[in-house]
């Protein structure tokens, strides 16, 4: 069925199968053991119906056979992923057995191979439209019943579900029944995996990862379980509603597209987060808010469903804003709140202020496939700063309360946002429309502008959405000498008075309170250098950083005043979060400070190997400066590498001859290699030789890094065959490919593939689907052509409609930030 494109289940159509149907239980049995390209997938759906006309969603390779209350149906009735079925008024029994396609893509029955050993490994995702490639199903998310699974595997592999269960007989394995789920959370995790099992207050605890991680798990499962018994007990405490689900699993699975998926009892997480190398203390964050993210979600989500997808942004705006506050609140990492300012902010403000802006609330969501468009910085970051100001504003008492009589109210079952807003008022909150409407029903972001002349902020709306809006928020005033001041500010007109000194550098919002988009005037900018001197306040730093991107890409601050601040901040910076560079952002909105500094501000500078060589100066200073072995060391080191310009001081480096400190493990030394592959400072056979010496699954992504990020055209061609499908790899080696093809400097290599990406983006869905598709023209996009002629490409190829509706926005989102960046190399600096 490779190419016929399946029909994404449309709202209406959800709507008319909920009134006809009530779901009584599934039984899925799964076999994985029979062959490695396909399972067998044998389910049984018991359901009562008014009677009447529906269907079943169905993704199969083959269909076996197909009866509904004992008669058989013709299986030449699939069409497009779905089965017609004449329902019977009454109870009625729905039998399919099939086989399934194990996929490489991180969705449905995702498949892969542990370079390191060779052994495979299966996970399930059924999130948006993959069950059904999985198990026959009625595939939205308010038809709930609970779940009897049966694995049979290869006899040395583990199974976990979403339920406890016991291997039954050698290579059987049976699950207990589950409460009712939704078809988007059912999973199986089977492999050779390696288990670690523990247990707090009644709930008992797995940790599970590739055979070839086991000492990496080993070392970490401390901290992990450490992680897990604080949510809890926290979680416990906030919601006084005990966590649902029996079992609580997190396993860490290869090649996964997301941060992590929130199966109830089963949670899946993207495996990098088990380190294999040292890392920063930023990453340690990002993994103890993703476990965090992932408990919240098991009662806002799991425990209470959104009906349809179009309340899918509330489950993460709530598991985004208690994953950030329980992180902060009771776990080791109490500065959560100032790595979100850095690690996200921006990720959300570049979405709202963006050509693909939406609504956080309400966007319409016609069918699965447009709701999965929506996963982006607003309804992650704009919503739980929204959540995080009602909480401001409520209280927790009567924040809380609401949210607790809305999971009572619709425990195991379905709600929308209307429902979530009851309960609040039922609570005590009052009238919430001026949040409702203001802020969740309405499109972009306020900039907030200062201008010193007329001694005024000033508030400008969207021009999508013109809409009065209260901010409350800090600003913090420098002088020129003395010490600082905090003023609070309520910006509930286009205007507020502000009179400041005329040497005062003002930092707007420097709680990051509100929801806007800074704009500093050109006095402030031109002192920030000053304020990063004398502030030591971690968060007022990172707003600092937060003001001066904005205001950058908004036009309002030259690569060099961006450069002024970095040159300041760096070489004295105490925190890891604004220097560490962990790893390639899946998008420029995502971009962490030190990426965004070497990749896009740099590159844009009047001389950008003087700004590049400005920045490896000072992450090279604090590298040597910083206690020897600290995370700030490694973190300003990784700057270092990112901004090197010469293969030789990379080869000397990789030669053993770094800081004092500095241990160069595997990871260290790919992320050299990477450097020094797109410098020329090395082949494609060294670079394989050394990946078949350590053939481990994050060095094979470093290798197809640098692979393609090499001068020469034999790499640029390999890395073009794995974008038009002449190479089918998996996901994580597709983006590295990607984004090691488009280096900057290389743009004699890399320009006759402008005008080919654009003429092989919209065959792209006939070999690629799901969350890949459009990511795959990110990560591929010609981001290094500095030409108003791609832009105009760009735009063109996203106003034809004949082309998926995803490409197109994906196409739109980059000819913008393109678009910005040309904008920048305008200004003479
Ligand atoms: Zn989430």
């Amino acid at each position: 069925m490779s190419g016929s494109p399946y029909v994404s289940l449309q709202r209406t159509e959800a709507i008319d199968r909920r009134e006809l149907l009530d779901l009584t239980s599934y039984d899925v049995s799964l076999d994985l053991a029979a062959d490695e390209t396909t399972f067998a997938s044998h389910t049984t759906i018991r359901f009562r119906s008014r009677g009447g006309p529906t269907f079943v969603d169905l993704k199969p390779v083959s269909v076996r056979s197909i009866t509904l209350n004992g008669e058989r149906i013709d299986p030449d009735l699939l069409r497009g992923g779905r089965v017609p079925l004449e329902t019977a008024a009454g109870d009625n029994e729905l039998v399919v057995d099939a086989v399934m396609r194990f996929r490489n893509d991180g969705e449905g029955l995702h498949r892969s191979v542990d370079p390191a050993d060779g052994r495979h490994y299966v996970y399930g995702m059924s999130f948006m439209d993959a069950a059904p490639s999985v198990f026959a199903c009625f595939d939205q998310p308010d038809l709930k019943a609970p779940y009897r699974l049966a694995v049979r595997a290869p006899q040395d592999w583990v199974v976990v579900a979403n339920a406890p269960g016991e291997q039954v007989e050698p290579g059987s394995w049976v699950f207990e029944e589950t409460p009712p789920l939704s078809t988007y959370f059912v999973t199986v995790v089977a492999g050779p995996y390696h288990l670690i099992a523990d247990e707090h207050d009644g709930i008992p605890l797995g940790l599970s990862a590739r055979a070839s991680l086991a000492r990496e798990l080993e070392a970490d499962a401390d901290e992990l379980f450490t992680l897990t018994r604080q949510g809890f007990d926290e979680m416990h405490r906030l919601f006084g509603i005990r966590y649902p689900f029996g079992s609580y699993h997190q396993a860490f699975v290869p090649e996964f597209n997301a941060g992590a998926m929130e199966n109830p009892g089963c949670v899946t997480f993207r495996d990098p987060l088990i380190f294999t190398s040292k890392v920063t203390r930023g990453a340690r964050i990002v993994r103890a808010t993703t476990v965090a993210h992932e408990m919240a979600h098991q009662w806002f989500g799991n425990l209470t469903t959104p009906t349809w997808w179009d309340d899918l942004w509330l489950n993460e705006s709530f598991a985004e804003y208690i994953g950030t506050r329980v992180t902060a609140d009771v776990t080791q990492y109490d500065d959560a709140w100032v790595h979100s300012s850095y690690m996200r902010r921006q990720w959300g403000l570049l979405a709202d202020a963006g050509p693909a802006t939406h609504p956080v609330a309400g966007n319409g969501a016609v069918d699965a496939t447009a709701a999965l468009q929506d996963f982006d910085g607003i309804s992650y970051v704009k919503g739980s700063t929204l959540l995080k100001q009602l909480n401001g504003r409520l209280g927790d008492e009567v924040f809380f309360a609401g949210v607790v009589d809305h999971f009572e109210t619709h425990r195991f079952g379905n709600a929308t946002m209307h429902d979530l807003f009851a309960s609040w008022e039922k609570a005590g909150a009052g009238d919430l429309s001026d949040v409702t409407d203001g802020w969740l029903r309405t499109r972009g972001v306020d900039t907030v502008t200062h201008d010193r002349e007329a001694g005024v902020l000033r508030r400008t709306p969207p021009a999508v959405e013109p809409v009065e809006r209260t901010h409350r928020f800090t600003l913090s005033v420098t002088p020129a000498v003395g010490t600082g001041r905090r003023v609070p500010i309520t910006l509930d007109a286009s205007t507020t008075p502000l009179e400041v000194d005329a040497d005062d550098a003002v930092v707007i919002d420097v709680d990051e309170d509100s929801w806007l988009l800074a704009r500093p005037d050109a006095t402030t900018v031109s002192l920030l250098p000053s304020v990063m001197r004398s502030s030591r306040d971690p968060m007022e730093r990172a707003a600092v950083w937060n003001n001066l991107r904005s205001a950058f890409e908004m036009g309002g601050a030259t690569p060099e005043d961006v450069l002024a601040v970095a040159v300041v901040a760096i070489p004295d910076e105490t925190s890891d979060e604004p220097l560490s560079f962990n790893g390639w952002a899946s998008s420029p909105s995502k971009m962490l400070l030190m990426e965004w500094l070497v990749a896009k501000v740099a590159p844009l500078a009047g001389d950008p190997r003087a700004a590049l060589g400005a920045l490896h100066q000072a992450c090279l200073a604090r590298a040597t400066t910083a206690d020897p072995g600290s995370t700030v060391q490694l973190a300003a080191f990784q700057g270092a590498i990112a901004s090197c310009d010469t293969a030789e001081e990379v080869s000397s480096w990789l030669a053993g001859d770094v800081p004092e400190g500095i241990h160069a493990d595997l990871s260290l030394r790919w992320r050299l290699l990477v450097r020094l592959a797109a410098l020329g400072g090395t082949d494609r056979t060294t670079l394989d030789r050394l990946l078949a010496e350590e053939p481990t699954a994050t060095s094979r992504v470093d290798h197809a890094r640098a692979v393609a990020s090499l001068p020469d055209d034999e790499a640029k061609a390999w890395a073009w065959g794995r974008f038009t499908g002449v190479e089918d790899v998996p996901n994580y080696e597709l983006q590295a490919t990607g984004q090691g093809m488009w280096v900057p400097g290389q743009e004699h290599l890399t320009t006759p593939y402008v005008e080919r990406f654009f003429a092989d983006v919209p065959s792209t869905p006939s070999h690629r689907s799901g969350w890949v598709l459009a990511d795959a023209a990110c990560w591929f996009f010609p981001l290094t052509s500095q030409d108003p002629h791609t832009v105009r490409l760009a735009g063109r190829l996203a106003g034809d409609e004949s082309l998926d509706l995803s490409l197109r926005r994906q196409l739109r989102v980059m000819a913008d930030e393109l678009e910005r960046r040309l904008a920048v190399r305008a200004v003479p600096a």
